[in-house]
């Protein structure tokens, strides 16, 4: 039995093709193998006509035997309908049915059927029962990737399928972010990750920018139908000329040959990633066994096609990120696919520098994950989780006040809006001060950043329309996001709240704020009230200073000296005395308003008083 006290919470990277799960133990992150030390577990089930289901390798071998029970790329359905599967479904040799009572899809076995969700929960309970065996100790708890173009369905899907195997997914997170973890690429506190994932059956890249050492996903692309079988395809096609003297139609290759033929393929596309020369000697019933020879330099030939298509869509992504090529400060390398020299060549040439390999480019994601499984564990004591907002997050207004969007406790992700205007006639630019706390005034909470929305058209104080959006996503990223929206201008900026804040100092702070309610509650009255009567002078003012109003020289004496001491007690902290001034001035105008000026006057007043 394992000595680990802790949680034990493993990492697993739930593939199209493969699945596997790996763990950080005291010398590292590592992953979990069978008694073989074989790690990787094909993501296929087998349904045979006894009722007996098998999972894995062993699945596998029966796809060609038993292609119509035998479920493969289940991943490619979770979570979709059958809207979404367009031409997708005719590829897979098993049935794709509409679901009676939701719009996903179901995969038909016999005169049964089964969600792609309960499919993928036999290929978690395969890599659980296999972690478990490794590990000498029961496994509830993982964190779980997913490509970083799954969308909440496919993602709600995949949890639904760890809940199905008995999981609980501490967190789903993007293969590409796993990735880049696993690289240790999170240390760097700003830059820009290309991770590029050309597997068997599909094609990814996906540009993350690091903040403060966390990762967001900005740009992906890909092809969903572009990888290593293609490339077995093309020396399969070879194969199949010589064996048919050039006549490859379907049907004109022996059955049992195919198998053969597809498995010697990929073994020889295998070889060429690090010797030049392969060679195949094949029996297919003739006299002499079929002699065939692939060197390097050929293969590529065949492949660049592909491996320039993947380089298209890196150039996509980057074109999305706003970046160039010389932006990318790393590169890391995923998928079995990369292991062909002369897609590790291609990439260092697009992005002018050596990519990551240094990991097993089919382990790279599950180690990934097995470090943030160890985080959530708590072995690492020095990192906060942000799976809800542990301080308010907000921004500061008018005299120093803190108004809060998002309270604390929200679940993440999350996100806020709320409308703000100026306090200032003719400001095209302002000023977005964002903070975390639990107090009222932003003196007393944490500083994340600042950004400027600037080119807003001049205009009086208070007509602009300032839409702040606070956003935070699943990896914890805090995106502030400025629009005023009569001009369409915008700002934002990207900063993650949790980043330096120990869980003590969260304790701390919501400590404080009870400790200091009652003060900061007067303080932000008192910064309410200063608006207040700021408003009032600046709305008075206005009025008085337009030659059409028709006061007489009396009302105008006597506001002028009410304006006179309301900006003396602004200046004061008598809060009382404020007040009872704010409300005996406002009574007044308000009445001025409503009999002298009428409402030009009262226009002015209510603008005056929805300023942030
Ligand atoms: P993955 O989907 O990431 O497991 O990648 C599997 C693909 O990688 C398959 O097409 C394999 O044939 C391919 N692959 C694995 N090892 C190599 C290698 N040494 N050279 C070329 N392709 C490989």
């Amino acid at each position: 039995m394992s000595n680990e006290t802790r949680d034990v919470v493993i990492g697993i990277d739930l593939g199209t093709t493969n699945s596997l799960a790996a763990i950080v133990g005291k010398d590292g992150p590592r992953v979990l193998t069978d008694s073989q030390g074989a790690a990787l577990i094909p993501s296929v089930v087998s349904f045979l006509d006894g009722g007996e289901v098998i999972v894995g390798a062993e699945a596998r071998a029966l796809s060609i035997s038993n292609p119509e029970r035998t479920v493969h790329s289940v991943k490619r359905l979770m979570g979709r309908g059958m809207a979404d599967l367009a031409g997708e479904v005719d590829r897979l040799p098993y049935t794709v049915v509409e679901s009676d009572n939701s719009k996903l899809v179901r995969i038909a076995i016999g005169d049964k059927s089964i969600t792609p969700q309960e499919i993928s929960a036999l290929i978690l309970g395969r890599v659980r029962e296999q972690a478990e065996a490794a590990l000498g100790c029961t496994v509830e708890k993982a964190v779980i990737t997913v490509p970083a173009y799954f969308d909440d369905a496919q993602r709600q899907a995949t949890r639904d399928a760890a809940k199905i195997a008995g999981l609980t997914a501490l967190r789903i997170v993007n293969e590409p972010t796993a990735a880049a973890l696993a690289y240790g690429l999170d240390t760097s506190r700003e830059g820009n990750v290309v991770v590029y994932d050309l597997g068997g059956g599909t094609f990814d890249v996906s540009v993350l920018k690091i903040t403060q050492g966390v990762f967001k996903v900005v740009a992906t692309a890909g092809d969903t139908h572009l990888g290593g079988d293609d490339f077995d395809r093309t020396i399969m096609e070879e194969i199949f000329a010589l064996i048919t003297g050039g006549d490859n139609r379907p049907g004109k290759v022996p059955a049992e040959a195919l198998q053969q033929v597809r498995l010697s393929a990929e073994a020889m596309k295998k070889e060429l990633s690090s010797a030049e020369n392969a060679m195949l000697e094949i029996d297919v019933g003739g006299e002499q066994p079929l002699h065939y020879e692939l060197d390097r330099a050929r293969f590529e030939a065949m492949i660049a096609p592909s491996v320039e298509l993947t380089l298209k869509c890196c150039r996509a992504a980057l074109a999305d990120a706003g970046l160039q090529a010389g932006d990318v400060d790393e590169v890391v390398l995923v998928g079995g696919s990369t292991r062909i020299p002369m897609v590790r060549r291609r990439c260092a040439e697009l992005f002018d520098r050596e990519p990551h390999t240094e990991l097993d480019p089919d382990r790279v994601v599950a180690l990934g994950a097995a470090i943030q499984a160890d985080v959530l564990a708590g072995g690492n004591k020095d990192l906060l989780l942000l799976d809800v907002i542990p301080l308010a997050l907000g921004i500061e207004t008018v005299g120093g006040g803190f108004a809060k969007l998002v309270t604390r406790n929200s679940t993440v992700p999350c996100r806020a809006t709320e409308m703000f205007s100026t306090s200032v006639d003719n400001q095209t630019g302002i000023d977005v001060n964002v903070f975390q706390g639990e107090r009222e005034m932003v003196a007393d909470c944490r500083h994340l950043g600042s950004f400027k929305l600037s080119g807003v058209p001049p205009m009086p104080a208070g007509l602009p329309r300032v839409e702040v959006t606070f956003l935070v996503d699943a990896d914890g990223v805090l995106t502030v996001t400025a629009r005023e929206q009569r001009s369409g201008q915008e700002a934002s900026i990207d900063v993650v709240p949790s980043h330096g804040l120990t869980r003590d100092e969260v304790r701390s702070m919501v400590k404080e704020s009870i400790v200091h309610a009652h003060e900061d509650f007067a303080n932000r009255e008192l910064v309410e009230l200063r608006n207040k009567a700021n408003n009032l002078v600046y709305g008075t003012t206005r009025v008085l200073d337009m030659p059409e109003m028709p006061f007489t020289d009396e009302q105008r004496t006597d506001l002028n000296a009410d304006i006179q001491n309301l900006k003396k007690l602004v200046g004061g902290d008598d809060i009382e005395a404020l007040k009872a001034a704010c409300d005996a001035f406002g009574e007044k105008t308000q009445a001025l308003a409503d009999n002298v000026i009428g409402e030009a006057i009262k226009a002015e007043l209510s603008k005056g008083m929805t300023q942030a």
